[in-house]
């Protein structure tokens, strides 16, 4: 088959799978995924026809797919795609742009520039900060927290390019108690020590204390999260950055999901969050772009562009190329599907999402609590933290839901005791599949 052929047979065949996202179940059914083991093939000698290729992966890996794309599923923020965020991602495909700098593609770096422009437009950051568009929250974690750790030492006279970290002064480091893994992750790969990390006690909403805040001076780095995974709490940024901005900190902010709020009307949600270093938020989770796309923001765009430098010989500077601000050389430019979400969404259309998503959270825990269950959580965002009775329960109420196809989510701890979470974060995702959700989960609980 041609190459034209070929990609009209994919287009169409994405276009079917599209057509039933709705009706499709939110985790897939044991039959479909039983039927991945076609897949378990040996590496082919002689190469095999791309369509008979294609036709397998649509035919046996279509139906084994979670439909976290369609309306009905409510696990980790995950957030469908876009229709406009997925049309640029499908005309990208086509071009194969290597979006290292201006150089290897200049259509590329002019977009993510104004993309770049747009964010710290929405999000309301200082202008003149750096962004880079990563994988993933936590490889911009990874890349802030370089940034922090470099400049830090390099302020306490420590060339850490040239000399590394032995033998360095020592960098502290404070998260909170409720920081995300992924934080955790970033900071064990640099090479901090999870058994060194300062640990931050928070209120029984799940935010920093600032009456505990744990001693801070101009060799720490203070962690603080723009929405708490289990519950959509932010820390208490007005309150918090100013004490480590004073003590010489350097405060990153992990706002994956929860930055977005800024965008909307629950921006007082994130007062005083305009005041820190560095910032990492997600496109792939609320603002629905396609997998991977992440922002990482640096209000010192020197102490971003050194820390991640990677000019070579053979190819030109510039401190705002993305492979000078992120961990990739060659990459595709997923800045790109991220300008697409923002300019066919405009600054009303984010509000709007990310405000629907709010509201419906809202009337879900409602209902729940009028239907005897317990919400856990003070539902200030789009994360609805439940149990149902005693553990048992709870997880019994969970697997009836699940099993009805009606919506899929996962489990979480929350204080020592097992909960499960409910994540608002679909474009798709409509208020009848939410009050399905809602009296699906009464009559589990009522039933369990
Ligand atoms: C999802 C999430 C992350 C990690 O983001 P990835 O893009 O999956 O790496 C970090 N922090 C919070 C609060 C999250 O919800």
């Amino acid at each position: 088959m041609q190459e034209r052929e070929l990609i009209a047979e994919a287009d169409a065949r994405a276009r079917h799978y599209l057509d039933g996202i709705d009706g499709r179940p939110p985790f897939p059914p044991a039959t479909a995924r039983d039927g991945l083991a076609v897949f378990s093939e040996d590496l082919p000698q002689q190469g095999i026809d791309a369509a008979e290729t294609l036709r397998m992966l649509d035919i046996h890996g279509s139906p084994a797919t979670t439909a976290s794309n369609g309306p009905r599923y409510f696990g980790f923020v995950i957030g469908a795609a876009l229709p406009a965020a997925a049309a640029a991602e499908r005309l990208m495909l086509a071009w194969d742009q290597c979006a290292s700098s201006y150089d290897t593609s200049p259509v590329a770096a002019t977009i993510e520039k104004v993309a770049g422009r747009w964010l710290l437009d929405a999000l309301d950051l200082p202008r003149d900060s750096a962004v880079g568009f990563g994988t993933s929250a936590t490889a911009c974690t990874l890349s802030c927290l370089s940034a922090a750790r470099r400049t830090l030492l390099a302020r306490l006279g420590w060339d850490f390019d040239q000399d590394g970290l032995f033998g360095a002064p020592e960098i502290k480091v404070v998260v909170s108690e409720t920081v995300h893994v992924t934080v955790r992750k970033a900071l064990r790969l640099l090479g901090f020590g999870m058994a060194r990390l300062i640990v931050a006690p928070v209120d029984p909403y799940g935010r920093v204390d600032p009456a505990r805040l744990p001693a801070l001076d101009d060799r720490t780095i203070l962690c603080l999260q723009a929405g708490e995974v289990n519950t959509g709490e932010f820390d208490p940024f007005a309150a918090l950055i100013p004490v480590a901005r004073a003590a010489g900190a350097w405060v990153h902010v992990d706002g994956a999901f929860g930055l977005w709020a800024r965008a909307s009307s629950r921006r007082a949600l994130t007062e005083g969050v305009e005041h820190a270093d560095s910032w990492t938020t997600d496109g792939h989770k609320w603002l629905n772009t396609p997998y991977d796309g992440a922002v990482a923001i640096c209000r010192d765009a020197d102490a971003l562009a050194q820390a991640m430098n990677s000019d070579a010989a053979y190819a030109t500077a510039s401190k705002d190329a993305q492979k000078n601000l992120m961990l990739e050389f060659s990459r595709r430019a997923r800045g790109i599907p991220i300008w697409a979400a923002l300019r066919t969404l405009g600054r009303n259309g984010v509000a709007e999402l990310v405000d629907r998503h709010c509201e419906e959270a809202a009337y879900l825990a409602g209902r729940l609590r009028e239907g005897g269950l317990d919400v856990l959580n003070r539902v200030v965002l789009n994360q609805v933290l439940v149990r149902c009775g005693d553990d048992e329960k709870t997880a019994r109420v969970r697997q009836a839901v699940l099993d009805s196809g009606d919506g899929w989510f996962g489990t979480s701890i929350w204080q020592g005791r097992p909960a499960f979470r409910l994540s608002l974060s679909s474009w798709r995702t409509t208020h009848s599949d939410v009050a399905r959700l809602a009296d699906r989960l009464v009559s589990a609980a009522a039933g369990a």
